[in-house]
């Protein structure tokens, strides 16, 4: 009768671990996200310029997720399905990625990046040069910023006026995102936008 009751024991033990094991696991996967932003160079980018780009736009896209649970992982390489934010490096307007897709679409000549949405559908480029000139290397996490959030939201127009002004406004200021840019910048990621691969 004795070792009856052991096995018993130890058989409600192990199941009991095993549920524990289980459910922190599922409250782990359901709490936690890691957006893939993916950069793509379509011009011959220098390592110096990839890495320092790479580094400021995931510091800048980073402070959206400081003292939660998620983050974002900032790389280099091919488009996926699978990114949640796909970002085209273009030599300029002249070389335009998303007009390939898009041939109609205008830019601002003198816009550092630009997003067009279709529908569900979302591009994003980044220049190097504008007509005054190469970009500082450090803007292009503001800006990389700026564009995400109309990117994120294909079905909203009003982000210049209604995204808490700072890198959200037109004119894209030298600053690091306020709270509200931020907690648009997250709102933006928790739902899947299509990305132009
Ligand atoms: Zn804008």
């Amino acid at each position: 009768m004795q070792s009856f009751d052991i096995s018993r024991l130890m058989y409600l033990q192990r199941s009991d671990s095993l549920e524990s094991d289980i459910g922190r696991q599922n409250a782990i996967e359901e709490s936690m996200a890691t957006y893939s932003v993916k950069l793509v160079d379509h011009r011959s980018s220098t390592h110096a310029e990839t890495a320092a780009i790479a580094a400021t736009i995931a510091r800048v896209m980073g402070l959206a997720f400081v003292g939660t649970r998620d983050s974002v992982n900032v790389s280099w390489g091919s488009s996926a399905a699978s990114d949640d934010l796909v970002l085209h490096f273009v030599e300029d307007i002249a070389h335009s990625y998303l007009r390939q897709t898009w041939p109609q679409m205008t830019v601002d000549p003198n816009a550092g990046g630009h997003t067009y949405t279709h529908g569900s559908l979302a591009g994003t480029e980044l220049y190097r040069t504008r007509p005054s000139g190469p970009l500082h290397l450090r803007r292009y996490g503001a800006l990389a910023f700026h564009e995400a959030l109309h990117n994120l939201f294909p079905f909203r127009s009003d982000q210049h006026t209604a995204f808490g002004g700072g890198i959200a406004a037109a004119h894209i200021p030298d600053q690091d995102p306020n709270d509200a840019n931020k907690a648009f910048l997250r709102q933006g990621f928790s739902v899947r936008t299509r990305q132009l691969l």
